[in-house]
């Protein structure tokens, strides 16, 4: 089959379900097997779905629908997105058509490092816990990173150790953070594994009682970027204006600033799910991470360049994984990862950085322009059609 180049695919959304899958399968290489897994409405069955979580008694299937036009630090890309709200696709994807007239997104992201942290209380000389722990520190790590041969093989594994005081309302704490190189890992069994290992450990040189012993879902050391112009040409020199506007009303009102944010999430959390990842952790951290400065802020930013075009800019942490968790054992994670075509953990959230800028975009655009609910009620009177026409069967 020949190799589909471009990500930009003029009206995907006519072309019947077998031209998309087709499509699909050449942009991304997809074996046979991959299509057949695209084509059966429920692809895990009861035992793989009891193995996963308790007390199972079903399945709950969403759309898997793709986001085309994106082209990310030079690479076309179609990304896959499960999500049960209208709109949500068709606007990232025309939010990309847009970008991509500007040479679409550059996207970066910092080194893989998750925090995990093990908390003490019970210490009676702080200060002599922290130096004790100074000092063992080198035997520390080692004991962590004995937990995960394989990360540390890959280059990975526990490379630091820092610790704070915290003062609650029931005493100072001892907050033990252990800085993890998680690779390619989402990286919270990673973590919590050696921060129980090194937490006996912990106890026995600092005199304290080891209470928590887990990930932080607040990775500041590990932050993704995107960027992308948006040109006055194509959405008008107004436009500009009134998304500078609506921008700056989100920046003051913590109500609307939700909903921008929320918006963002659309994109991304549908990447996430499609993924097999945890948007629970990647929703804590990004709703953290605006609010880090203590208002809750959104986690975009416009301004206008030079030549009058609109600049847009998002920076937010995503813990994210290719490997572990369902990521690889779940066949519809693993073929929407296929699909991406992404290295590894830092270029997905780079696609989801990027993916959530255009959310973002695309829904200020519809608001100062037509309205959000004209293009969200043709899709909401096509799903009441759907359903009369089931209620008739
Ligand atoms: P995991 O333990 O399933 O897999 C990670 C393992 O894969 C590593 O230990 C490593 O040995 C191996 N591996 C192979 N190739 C690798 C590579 N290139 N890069 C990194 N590791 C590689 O997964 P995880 O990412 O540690 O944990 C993710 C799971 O933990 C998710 O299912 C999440 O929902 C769950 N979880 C989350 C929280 C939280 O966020 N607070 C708490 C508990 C559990």
């Amino acid at each position: 089959m020949r190799k589909h180049n471009s990500s930009h695919i003029s009206k995907f959304y006519t072309k019947t379900h077998k031209e998309r899958l087709r499509i699909v399968q050449a942009f991304s290489q997809l074996d046979e097997s991959d299509v057949q897994f695209l084509k059966t409405p429920s692809s895990i069955d009861f035992h793989t779905a009891n193995r996963m979580i308790e007390n199972v008694i079903g399945i709950m299937p969403l759309p898997l629908g793709i986001a085309t036009n994106f082209l990310i630090n030079n690479k076309n890309y179609l990304i896959p997105m499960a999500i049960e709200e209208p709109s949500v696709i068709a606007a990232a994807s025309n939010a990309a058509k847009i970008a991509r007239q500007s040479g679409g997104f550059v996207a970066t992201s910092s080194n893989p490092i998750i925090t995990g942290q093990i908390v003490l209380t019970n210490i009676k000389d702080i200060l002599s816990a922290q130096e004790n722990i100074e000092t063992e520190k080198k035997q520390l790590l080692h004991l962590a990173n004995q937990q995960d041969p394989i990360i540390v093989e890959l280059g990975g594994g526990a490379k630091d150790i820092r610790t704070e005081t915290v003062h609650t309302q029931r005493g100072t704490m001892l907050c033990v953070n252990l800085l993890v190189n998680v690779q390619d890992a989402m990286g919270a069994n990673i973590i919590n594994t050696m921060a129980e290992k090194i937490a006996p450990t912990l106890e026995k040189i600092t005199g304290g009682t080891a209470l928590l012993k887990i990930i932080s879902n607040l990775p500041i050391s590990k932050i993704t970027t995107a960027q992308a112009i948006f040109k006055k040409d194509i959405i008008g020199k107004k436009t500009v204006e009134d998304i500078l506007d609506a921008y700056a009303f989100a920046q003051s009102d913590i109500f609307r600033c939700t909903t921008h944010n929320k918006g963002i999430m659309n994109g991304i959390d549908a990447i996430a799910i499609a993924t097999g990842n945890d948007f629970r952790a990647i929703e804590a951290g990004a709703h953290a991470f605006a609010a880090l400065e203590g208002n809750y802020k959104p986690l975009t930013h416009y301004y206008k360049n030079e030549q009058g075009n609109l600049v847009g800019t998002i920076k937010l942490p995503i813990t994210v994984g290719t490997v572990g968790g369902i990521t690889q054992s779940h066949v519809i994670a693993k073929t929407a990862i296929k699909i991406l075509q992404v290295n590894g953990a830092s270029e997905l959230s780079q696609v989801m950085a990027s993916v959530g800028l255009a959310q973002n975009f695309a829904a200020l655009y519809a608001m100062v322009t037509t309205g959000i609910q004209k293009g969200h009620m043709k899709l909401h009177k096509r799903k009441l059609i759907l359903r009369q026409a089931q209620d008739e069967k």
